[in-house]
């Protein structure tokens, strides 16, 4: 649908050598961007999927090191990166716990790896679209960004905290050429929900294929898990010039859930 138009634009996709951040770094490559991939680890697998996405699409695409968890660490991502016209704000952990039980190490770690990490590489990301005179800031936020669920206060309130923060980007960069977006998705059968599946299979005493339709799927009218692919195109369109009035706002994609 749009072959290329991403040529010549350099992509920073954080927490993308798995799940959706893969997904959606795939997607900018094929559209023909040049792709920063990033994670916490630092291995050779972690390169070799550079090397396999730079063959498939012919662009140049880059493995940096960088924990989302540090701040210091994102400003030195999007600075290593040299530039970056589209960023897509990624990385995310989840932990599930009743308030009271809620470890105070695990609330740290993801109000800072799926919020705090997003407004550090903001900050300095916009410097360099303004520079280039335009730009793309793309939030992977989360149904749980528009609704929630027990069990998960931190990511909760992470996702209904960049959703905020989207908003405040999109009226920051309002008069330019630069647009700020959250995705929503529902679920998505990556490895951060996969590791969901022991333990709820445990606490419902159920298989499976139960805890998929009765308990993941309960709230996704669609019964059917979103795709990274899916993902990877809406981040695309977001970054086409069909898109280049849509700014502070939220985009769902999760089977109808936030529709309930
Ligand atoms: P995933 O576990 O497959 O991927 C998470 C990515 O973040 C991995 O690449 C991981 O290495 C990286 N990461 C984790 N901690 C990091 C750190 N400290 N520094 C740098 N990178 C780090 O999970 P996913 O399902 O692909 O999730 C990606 C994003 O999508 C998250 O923000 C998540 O909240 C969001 N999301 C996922 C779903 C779903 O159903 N899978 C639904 C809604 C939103």
């Amino acid at each position: 649908m749009f072959e290329r138009f991403l040529q010549g634009k350099t992509a920073v996709v954080t927490g993308s050598n798995s799940g959706i951040g893969l997904g959606v770094a795939e997607r900018l490559a094929r559209a023909g961007a040049d792709v920063i991939l990033n994670s916490f680890t630092d291995s050779d697998d972690d390169h070799a999927l550079a090397e396999r996405l730079a063959a498939e699409h012919d662009v140049a695409v880059r493995y940096l090191q960088a924990d989302m968890s540090r701040g210091d660490d994102c400003r030195r991502l999007i600075e290593q990166a040299g530039a970056c016209d589209i960023l897509v704000n990624n990385a995310g952990i989840q932990h599930v716990a009743a308030i009271p039980d809620f470890p105070a190490e695990k609330w740290d770690a993801v109000i800072a790896i799926n919020l705090s990490s997003a407004f550090h590489t903001t900050a300095a990301a916009l410097p360099m679209m303004r520079k280039a005179g335009w730009g793309r800031v793309i939030n992977i936020a989360s149904a749980h960004g528009l609704t929630a669920s027990p069990y998960k206060s931190a990511y909760v309130a992470a996702k209904h905290g960049i959703v905020g923060l989207t908003k405040v980007t999109g009226l920051e960069t309002a008069r330019e050429p630069i647009t700020c977006n959250a995705i929503c998705p529902g679920y998505v059968l990556t490895p951060l929900v996969e590791a969901q599946i022991p333990d709820t299979m445990q606490k419902y005493d159920m298989g499976r294929e139960e805890v998929i339709e009765k308990v993941l799927l309960e709230r996704q009218p669609s019964k059917e898990f979103a795709t990274t692919d899916q993902l990877g195109d809406t981040a695309v369109f977001l970054c086409s010039d069909a898109a280049a009035q849509i700014t502070g706002t939220t985009i769902s994609v999760d089977g109808g859930w936030t529709a309930l």
